[in-house]
């Protein structure tokens, strides 16, 4: 089968497409023939090398796969080929204390699938059966693969890690972005008064069509206090943010007295300053959230099916053309997801 694989760490990194065996499962693992994958910062890091963790090249990337099953081991259950499916890309044990707990989040033993196994820009990939999800009825490759890890772990952040309330002024940090687009259509579906951010004017208006009731354009220095005049100087209950470096500093200017920052990413820098005497005289709360449990993909399939919950696409990029995918992300001119099909 052809995988697209990365041989050399760097940016760009060096890909290429390759000829590899086609993946045998073992007893507990399926093999899916993927359909469409998601592009995600994740696939960047590994790109560059800046993960904490040290991966052994070549690495087919990609962790946000929906394809069909094709092959199964011995011991699965439960599924058949033909079998559409989603993957849950933060391959989970089930079997430790958080597992056992239906928080996969927390595995003891959690890999990231495309990067310390490989993922699904490929033909096909083999992943754990306990990873699958169902694709519901209605819910087509590509929504599924637009949506299942930037539109689970909006969801896990806005409905496991924090806590919407009707009528509670949400800020969706970079409505144009996986985790932002989803965030803004769930804050919404929860009954929040949505803010969003967007650098340039195409980014804020798809934003504005998925829902946000504001936008602030993030480009003027002090674009915190546009979100403090929208609320009435009484600033927003929940930030959701994926940025991180100094756009997580500012977003403490933004909340109101008891606010929550939501955080799962950290592509403009890891390391902040945060001034603690607003911290603790506000009691605001700074909440730290990895991937998703099952629950969480789940559930954010179902509202797709429902239809409340929409993928923004960027731009697909067939297999053999998926630097280009990479590029597009690395640009930052992206309106929604970028997606590779196979
Ligand atoms: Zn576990």
């Amino acid at each position: 089968m052809k995988a697209f694989q990365l041989i050399a760490h760097g940016k760009p990194g060096k890909f290429d497409l390759r000829d590899v065996p086609d993946p045998v499962p073992a007893a507990d693992e399926v093999v899916v023939q993927v359909q469409s994958c998601g592009l995600n910062h994740l696939d960047l890091w590994l790109e560059e090398g800046g993960l904490p963790v040290k991966i052994p090249l070549p690495r087919t990337p990609g962790g946000e796969v929906a394809g069909r099953i094709v092959d199964l081991g011995a011991s699965v259950q439960g599924w058949q080929r033909g079998d559409d499916v989603a993957v849950q890309s933060n391959l989970f044990c089930g079997e430790c204390e958080f597992c056992r707990r239906g928080e996969e989040s927390l595995c003891l033993r959690g890999q990231l699938l495309g990067v310390q196994r490989d993922g699904g820009f490929a033909e096909k990939v083999v992943v754990p059966a306990r990873a699958l999800v169902r694709l519901p009825a209605g819910v087509d490759y590509d929504t599924s693969a637009a949506l299942t890890l930037a539109g689970s772990t909006a969801m896990h952040m806005l409905t496991d890690r924090a806590q919407v309330r009707p009528g509670d002024w949400v800020l969706a940090m970079g409505g144009a972005s996986g985790v932002g687009s989803a965030a803004i259509q769930i804050a919404k579906v929860l009954g929040a008064r949505v803010i969003s951010t967007g650098s340039s004017e195409a980014k804020r208006d798809l934003a504005k069509r998925l829902g946000a009731d504001f936008v602030v354009d993030t480009n003027q220095p002090d674009w915190p206090a546009e979100v403090r005049r929208i609320t009435e100087k009484r600033g927003v209950d929940l930030v959701v943010e994926h940025i991180g470096g100094e756009v997580l500093e500012k977003v403490f200017d933004c909340l109101a007295r008891g606010g929550t920052v939501v955080t799962c990413g950290a592509t403009a820098g890891r390391e902040v300053r945060l001034n603690l005497w607003p911290f603790f005289v506000k009691q605001h709360r700074l909440i730290g959230s990895y991937g998703r449990n099952r629950a969480d993909i789940e559930k954010t399939l179902e509202w797709a099916a429902a239809g409340k919950l929409k993928p923004a696409i960027d731009s697909e990029f067939p297999l053999e053309r998926a630097a280009e995918a990479f590029a597009r992300l690395h640009s930052r001119q992206f309106l929604g997801k970028v997606l590779v099909i196979p």
